[in-house]
This record gives C-alpha cells, sequence and structure tokens, in this order.
C-alpha cells in the first residue's frame, strides 16, 4: 500500500512544466515587446519532455484584453503541447475564455502576467489547474 501511494506521489510530480532557460527568455522579452497588448503563441516540448520552442503563429491578433491564434495557420506537424500568452495585468489567473481555449488547444498552458519576469509565470493544465514550474 505504502509502495502504491509513493508511486502516485511520483505520477504527480510529472505534472511538474519543466521549461528550458531559452523557451522562458523568449517568452518573457515577446511579452514585454508586445505589452500594452497580449502576445500569445504556441508550445513544443524538446525529447525530454521540456518546453523548449514557442511558436510564433503567423496573423496572431494581440489584442488589449484577448489574444486570438490563427489556427488555419498552425501546420499539423507543429505537434504543439499548449500555448503561452500575457497578461496586461498583474492577475496570471487564466480567465473564462482562456479557460476555453486551454481546454482546445493541448495540456499545458502558460500565462505571464505583469511585468513579465520569471516570478510572473504561470502554469496550468488544460482544465486550468496550477502546476509548478521548473527551469531547465
Ligand atoms: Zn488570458
Amino acid at each position: 500500500m505504502a509502495k502504491d501511494s509513493e508511486d502516485a506521489e511520483k505520477a504527480g510530480e510529472q505534472n511538474e512544466v519543466i521549461i528550458t532557460t531559452a523557451a522562458l527568455e523568449f517568452m518573457l522579452h515577446a511579452a514585454r515587446n508586445t505589452y500594452p497588448d497580449e502576445f500569445a503563441a504556441l508550445l513544443r516540448k524538446n525529447k525530454k519532455g521540456q518546453i523548449s520552442e514557442v511558436l510564433v503563429i503567423p496573423q496572431t491578433i494581440y489584442g488589449e484584453d484577448f489574444s486570438s491564434i490563427n489556427f488555419y495557420n498552425v501546420a499539423y506537424t507543429s505537434g504543439h503541447c499548449g500555448s503561452v500568452h500575457s497578461h496586461p495585468s498583474r492577475d496570471p489567473r487564466p480567465s473564462r475564455a482562456d479557460l476555453a481555449f486551454f481546454k482546445a488547444s493541448g495540456d499545458t498552458h502558460i500565462i505571464i502576467a505583469y511585468p513579465f519576469t520569471p516570478n510572473a509565470l504561470r502554469a496550468y493544465d488544460s482544465k486550468g489547474k496550477a502546476l509548478p514550474i521548473k527551469i531547465a
């Protein structure tokens, strides 16, 4: 029995979102450059399961309150695992529209709130549950 619960704990740890330093820097930079509008892009993992690529999709609309990714421009081969977007406010919580979008676009989602520092980064699963973040 004890072993089962240990295994369950290990499985829980796999929910940790690991982001490479390069991908992190790219997202923070993009969020700062797009401010006061929102930045939005898709994410891709490397073979180690770390988020290593930020896929900027052509014709993405960066709005003040929302962004819209044009999925007609997402290649079928993109293999994205989720999304990243910024919030021009200090609130990193997903909005109702964010939650609907999360459900439709992968398992791992990142929101970067103002002032776009690593501390202002939050990760969520497709249901909006917060996940721990680790920088690789
Ligand atoms: Zn949002």
